[in-house]
C-alpha cells in the first residue's frame, strides 16, 4: 500500500496580502471521475478573479506545476488516490480503455445584455495572452440561468467555468480583434450556449469539476499543494480581479458600476478603472491603495525602497556585547552609553557638575536622548535627586530636567518601563513620569524632600528655549509610561494583567499588552501587542479600532506603511513594502554572508524607514542599520516622471510573481558618454550622509563619487564613452567610515545606437484574375494613416532613448509597394504565420518591396479596407527573425497617428527586445496573467495612458541583440 500525503500551503514564494491569500478552503472527499472511477480527491473553493496552481512533489523539493484555475467561485478538484476502480464496460470483453480529452479551462463570464436586442455579454480572461476579451453573444440566456450562478461542463474542447452575475449589463461597445486562440473558443461557445440553456433548464447543474481519474503515484508519497495568486489584473486597470468581482457581485457597493474584471476603462470615460474604484471604501483608490481590500489601509504605493546595509561595530559594556535600544530617522542606532550615526561610534557624556547620568533609555526621531540619573543636591546636608536626564545630541552635555513650582519645590522624577524598550520619548519631546517627587531648601540650606503623590505626569521636557513642565494625567491612570505623543500614551498594570491607555484618542482593546504604538503619514494609529496578531489600526471617525489584514503578521511600521515582521519558516527577515512581503535578501540585494542568511531578524524600523538588524544568537549576535534607498526615474516622454524605481514598472511592484531580474535591485540605465537625471529619496541629513560611488562614472559633473545628505537628492550619472555597452556597475555606499555590505542600486551602461527602420508604404491592389473581390475593399488601397516621419521619429527616441539609448532613423521608401497580396482567400486580411515566420500574403509583399534600402527592420505600413485580424495585438504583427514589422492604419474610430505611432513602437520592440508580452509566460520581464498597462508591451494598450516602459529584462535582450546586428554591419552609432 503506497502512502499518500495531502499538504496543502501557499507556495513559499508567495506573498500573503492578508489572511485571505492563504491556502484556499479545502476538504477532502470521494468523487466520481470521468470513467466513474471514484477518487479520494482534495476540493477547494475558489475565489472569484483569483489564480490557483496545483503543485505536486514527490520530495518536498522539487515541486510540479499543475493545474492552472483562474477561480469564478466554483469548486475544483483535485483527485489524489483511486478509492474505487472504475465499473468494468458493459458487456464484459475488455474493450479499450476510456480516455478523457485533453480539455482547455476557460473561465467565463456571462451576463444578459440590457440592450433592447438583448443577447448575452460574454468575457473571459484572454486564452491568447494578457487582457480580457468581451464579446456580445447574439444567444440569450435561458431563462435557468436566473437560478445558477455557478455552472461547470466540459464539451467538446473545454471546460467552461462559467460565473452568471445575475444583474444585466451593457454590451461592450465596439467589436475587438480577438486573438486565434480566443476566436477559435468563441466559435464554441456560440455553439454549445443552447445546449448549455437546456441543461441548465433542466437543472442539470454543476459547480464543480467531474475530474479526470487522476494518475498512479508513481513513489511512496506524494504532496500537494495550491498557491493563490491574489494580485492577477486582467485588464490591467489595477484594481484587482477579485476586487472588482467582489465589487460587481455588490449592487450597492460605490464602484459598482465601474468594476469589470475584464474592462480596464468600463465606463469609457479615459480614465483607468482603477484610479476610480476603492474596493475597501477607504478614500484611496485600488491603483494607489497598498492594502486594496483592507479598509484599515489607505497608505498609498510609493517607489519600491530598496537598502543599504551598514554591519554595526561590536559595542561591549560591563564585559558583555550590548544590543542597540533603536534607531530613529536620524540613523542613529542608541546603546545604553553610546550612540552610533554616520559609521562611527559617539560615547555619550556621563556626567556634568552635580549631574551623574546611568544608561540612556530611549530617543526620539529629533535625536534627542533621555536616561536617568542622579543630582546631587547642594545644601547644608548634601542629598541626591533621582532625575530624567536628556541629551539634545548624542554629542551634548546631559542635562538634569527638573521643574520648579509655585511653591518653589523642585519637582523631579524618572522614567520607568524600559525593561520593555520602546517609546519612553516623544518626538514632541514628552516623558511619562510614573510618580513625581520634589525638594526644597529651607532657611540656612535645610533640605526638604517629598513625594508628589498625585500620579503619573506628563513631562515636557526643556527645548527650544522653555523650560520644563508638568502635567499630571486627567484622568488620573496609574500604570502610563510609554508616549507617542502628548496626545497619546500607554503602559501595563502587572497585577490585572491588561494595558493602560491615555490621551485623547479612544483606547483600543486592552487584553493583550501593548509595545508599540505607530502614527502614519494620514495619522492612522496602530497599536501592536505582544500575544498578536491581531493588531489593531485606530481609523476615524467610523470605524474606530479594527483590525488590520495586511498588518497582521507585521511587527512596527514606518509613516508610509512600510513594515517589518519576524522571521519565521517561511520568512527570513520579512519587509514589507506597498503592500507586498520580501525577504531582506531581496530588499537589500546581494547582502554580504552573514546577512544573506537564514538567522537575521528584524526588530525597528523608524518612520522614515531606517531599520534595524541583527544576524546570528547570544553573544555572538551581530547588528546592522538599515538605509531604504528610492530612486524616481525620468521618462523623457511629456516630461513625465516615473514613480517607480528605474527598470520596473508599477505592476510588477504590485505583482505577487515579479521575476527576479525584473525587481531585485534599482537599476539605472546610463548612457555611455551621456548621463541620467534621477531622483534619489532617503532619510538622510547632515549628520547623515550618503557617499556613492561607482567605477569609471561621474556625479553631476564630479568624477567617481558624490555625497548626499538630503531627503530628496538630484542625481545624474554619467558614464564615460570608454565604457564597454552592457556593462553593469553596482554602485558602492558609504555612512562615514563604514561601507554598505549590500548592493541597492546598479548602473547599466549601453552605449548609443541608431536603429535604421524602412518604412514601406504598401498599397493594395489586385491583378488579374481578379476572382471574386470581397465587398468594400476598393484597389488601389493605399494606407489610411501615414504617420509623420519627423513624429515618428521623436515619438520613437521619446521611448527608447532614455530607457535604452537607442534612437531610430526613419528611412521612408519614396515609392509605394503596389502589391496584390491578399492571396489566401481574398478576405481583406493579411493572413500571417507563427513568431519568426512569414506568411505567403508577407511573403508576396516582400518581393514586391525589394531589398530596400539598407536597414535593421523593415516596416510595413499596410493598405486594407479590412480590420488588419492580427492574432497576437490589435493593429501590428512582428518577425523577429526576419527583422520585419507589419503595421495597418486600419480605418477603426479612435486610431490616430498618435496610436499608431505606438503600435509601431511596440511592434519594434518586438524585433529589439524580443517575442512574448508582460502577460504572457513567453519573453522578458514577464507578469504571467497580468496586461501591465504601463508596459510598451502590454497587448491591451489603454489609449488614455499609453504605457511605454521597457524593464531591466527587456534592456538585457535589446543589448545582446544589438550586438548581433553590430556584429552583421548592420546597426549605425
Ligand atoms: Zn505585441
Amino acid at each position: 500500500m503506497k502512502n499518500l500525503w495531502l499538504l496543502l500551503s501557499v507556495a513559499a514564494a508567495a506573498c500573503p496580502l492578508s489572511a485571505r491569500d492563504l491556502a484556499p478552503d479545502y476538504w477532502v472527499e470521494n468523487v466520481m471521475a470521468t470513467d466513474d472511477s471514484v477518487q479520494q480527491s482534495l476540493v477547494f473553493r475558489t475565489v472569484p478573479g483569483v489564480a490557483y496552481r496545483v503543485e505536486t512533489t514527490e520530495n518536498l523539493t522539487s515541486w510540479t506545476a499543475g493545474d492552472e484555475i483562474y477561480g469564478m467561485g466554483h469548486e475544483y478538484v483535485v483527485p489524489v488516490r483511486e478509492f474505487t476502480p472504475p465499473p468494468p464496460p458493459p458487456g464484459g470483453g475488455g474493450g479499450p480503455l476510456h480516455t478523457a480529452p485533453v480539455r482547455r479551462t476557460v473561465s467565463l463570464m456571462l451576463k444578459r445584455s440590457n440592450a433592447p436586442e438583448g443577447g448575452t455579454v460574454a468575457s473571459w480572461p484572454s486564452l491568447g495572452g494578457g487582457g480580457g476579451v468581451t464579446v456580445l453573444l447574439e444567444e440569450n440566456l435561458g431563462p435557468g440561468w436566473d437560478l445558477t450562478p455557478l455552472f461547470w461542463v466540459s464539451e467538446g474542447d473545454y471546460n467552461f467555468f462559467i460565473w452568471h452575475p445575475f444583474l444585466p449589463a451593457a454590451p461592450p461597445t465596439s467589436t475587438p480583434s480577438l486573438a486565434l486562440a480566443d476566436q477559435g473558443f468563441l466559435s464554441e461557445l456560440e455553439a454549445r450556449l443552447p445546449a448549455m440553456n437546456a441543461q441548465v433548464a433542466i437543472n442539470e447543474i454543476h459547480a464543480r469539476n467531474a475530474p479526470p481519474p487522476g494518475p498512479p503515484a508513481p513513489g511512496s508519497r506524494k504532496f500537494w499543494r495550491v498557491h493563490a495568486d491574489w494580485s492577477v489584473d486582467t485588464d490591467g486597470d489595477e484594481s484587482p480581479d477579485w476586487a472588482e468581482f467582489e465589487m460587481m457581485a455588490d449592487p450597492l457597493h460605490p464602484s459598482h458600476s465601474l468594476a469589470d474584471p475584464f474592462e480596464s476603462d468600463t465606463d469609457g470615460n479615459q480614465i483607468k478603472d482603477g484610479s476610480q474604484t476603492d474596493t475597501d471604501i477607504d478614500g484611496t483608490p485600488d491603483n494607489i491603495d497598498i492594502g486594496v481590500g483592507d479598509a484599515a489601509v489607505s497608505e498609498v504605493i510609493s517607489a519600491p525602497p530598496r537598502y543599504a546595509l551598514f554591519p554595526l561595530p561590536v559595542v561591549i559594556q560591563n564585559n558583555a556585547r550590548r544590543a542597540p535600544l533603536g534607531i530613529n530617522d536620524r540613523g542613529t542606532v542608541l546603546y545604553p552609553r553610546t550612540a552610533w550615526r554616520n559609521g562611527e561610534l559617539i560615547s555619550l557624556k556621563a556626567s556634568t557638575g552635580t549631574l551623574e547620568t546611568w544608561d540612556a533609555l530611549a530617543q526620539n526621531d529629533a535625536g534627542e536622548i533621555v536616561g536617568n540619573g542622579k543630582l546631587t543636591i547642594p545644601s547644608a546636608v548634601p542629598g541626591l535627586a533621582d532625575v530624567t536626564v536628556l541629551w539634545a545630541s548624542p554629542e551634548a552635555d546631559p542635562e538634569a530636567v527638573t521643574y520648579t513650582d509655585a511653591d518653589g519645590k523642585v519637582l523631579h522624577g524618572t522614567i520607568e518601563g524600559a525593561d520593555r524598550g520602546g517609546a519612553l520619548l516623544s518626538n514632541d519631546g514628552h516623558v511619562m513620569i510614573a510618580g513625581s517627587k520634589w525638594y526644597s531648601m529651607g532657611a540656612g540650606g535645610s533640605l526638604t524632600q517629598g513625594e508628589l503623590g498625585d500620579g503619573p505626569a506628563l513631562w515636557k521636557l526643556p527645548r527650544d528655549g522653555h523650560p520644563a513642565a508638568r502635567a499630571p494625567i486627567t484622568p488620573k491612570v496609574p500604570g502610563l509610561t510609554q508616549i507617542l505623543d502628548k496626545d497619546t500614551y500607554w503602559g501595563y498594570d502587572e497585577n490585572t494583567l491588561k494595558s493602560r491607555w491615555g490621551g485623547t484618542t479612544p483606547a483600543p482593546p486592552l487584553d493583550n499588552r501593548i509595545v508599540k504604538v505607530t502614527r502614519s503619514l494620514s495619522g492612522t494609529l496602530t497599536v501592536f501587542y505582544d500575544q498578536g496578531p491581531p493588531h489593531r489600526r485606530y481609523v476615524p471617525p467610523g470605524l474606530g479600532w479594527i483590525p488590520s489584514a495586511i498588518f497582521a503578521n507585521a511587527t512596527d511600521l514606518a509613516a508610509d506603511g512600510s513594515a517589518i515582521g519576524a522571521t519565521s519558516a517561511i520568512r527570513t527577515a520579512p519587509m514589507m513594502t506597498n503592500g507586498n512581503w520580501k525577504e531582506l535578501v531581496a530588499m537589500a540585494p546581494q547582502a554580504a554572508p552573514p546577512w544573506d542568511g537564514d538567522s537575521v531578524h528584524l526588530s525597528d524600523i523608524s518612520p522614515m524607514g531606517w531599520a534595524l538588524a541583527s544576524e546570528g544568537e547570544g553573544g555572538e549576535t551581530r547588528f546592522g542599520a538599515l538605509l531604504p534607498l528610492r530612486l524616481e526615474g525620468r521618462l523623457a516622454r511629456d516630461g513625465q516622471i516615473l514613480k517607480e524605481a528605474a527598470g520596473v514598472d508599477a505592476m510588477s511592484i504590485r505583482s505577487h510573481r515579479p521575476g527576479d531580474a525584473v525587481l531585485q535591485r534599482q537599476w539605472v540605465m546610463v548612457p555611455s558618454g551621456g548621463s541620467t537625471p534621477l531622483t534619489l529619496r532617503a532619510p538622510l541629513n547632515e549628520d547623515t550622509e550618503l557617499k556613492i560611488e561607482g567605477a569609471n562614472l561621474t556625479f553631476g559633473g564630479t568624477a567617481g563619487s558624490v555625497t548626499v545628505s538630503s531627503d530628496v537628492n538630484a542625481l545624474s550619472i554619467s558614464a564615460a564613452a570608454t565604457v564597454a555597452s552592457g556593462s553593469e556597475i553596482p554602485l558602492k555606499l558609504t555612512l562615514g567610515g563604514t561601507e554598505s555590505v549590500s548592493y541597492p542600486i546598479a548602473v547599466k551602461v549601453m552605449k548609443p545606437r541608431v536603429i535604421k527602420v524602412a518604412l514601406f508604404k504598401v498599397t493594395k491592389v489586385f491583378t488579374p484574375p481578379l476572382g471574386p473581390l470581397p465587398a468594400n475593399d476598393p484597389v488601389p488601397n493605399p494606407p489610411d494613416i501615414v504617420p509623420d516621419e519627423t513624429a515618428l521619429e521623436t515619438y520613437l527616441n521619446k521611448i527608447y532613448q532614455p530607457q535604452m539609448n537607442v534612437t531610430s532613423d526613419i528611412i521612408p521608401v519614396a515609392a509605394p509597394v503596389e502589391s496584390d497580396w491578399d492571396v489566401l482567400g481574398r478576405n481583406a486580411t493579411l493572413d500571417i504565420a507563427g513568431p519568426d515566420s512569414h506568411s505567403s500574403e508577407q511573403e508576396t509583399v516582400l518581393a514586391a518591396a525589394g531589398p530596400g534600402p539598407p536597414a535593421n527592420i523593415k516596416l510595413f505600413l499596410m493598405g486594407t479596407s479590412n480590420n488588419f485580424g492580427g492574432t497576437l495585438h490589435a493593429s501590428g504583427y512582428a518577425n523577429r527573425a526576419a527583422r520585419t514589422c507589419w503595421v495597418v492604419a486600419e480605418p477603426l474610430s479612435g486610431t490616430t497617428t498618435g496610436y499608431l505611432n505606438h503600435i509601431i513602437a511596440h511592434e519594434i520592440g518586438h524585433v529589439i527586445r524580443g517575442n512574448g508580452h508582460p502577460g504572457e509566460d513567453i519573453g522578458p520581464g514577464q507578469l504571467p496573467g497580468v496586461s501591465a498597462n504601463t508596459r510598451l508591451m502590454t497587448t491591451k494598450p489603454n489609449p488614455a495612458e499609453l504605457g511605454n516602459v521597457l524593464v531591466k529584462e527587456e534592456w538585457d535582450e535589446a543589448e545582446t541583440w544589438m550586438k548581433m546586428e553590430e556584429a552583421a554591419n548592420r546597426l549605425g552609432s
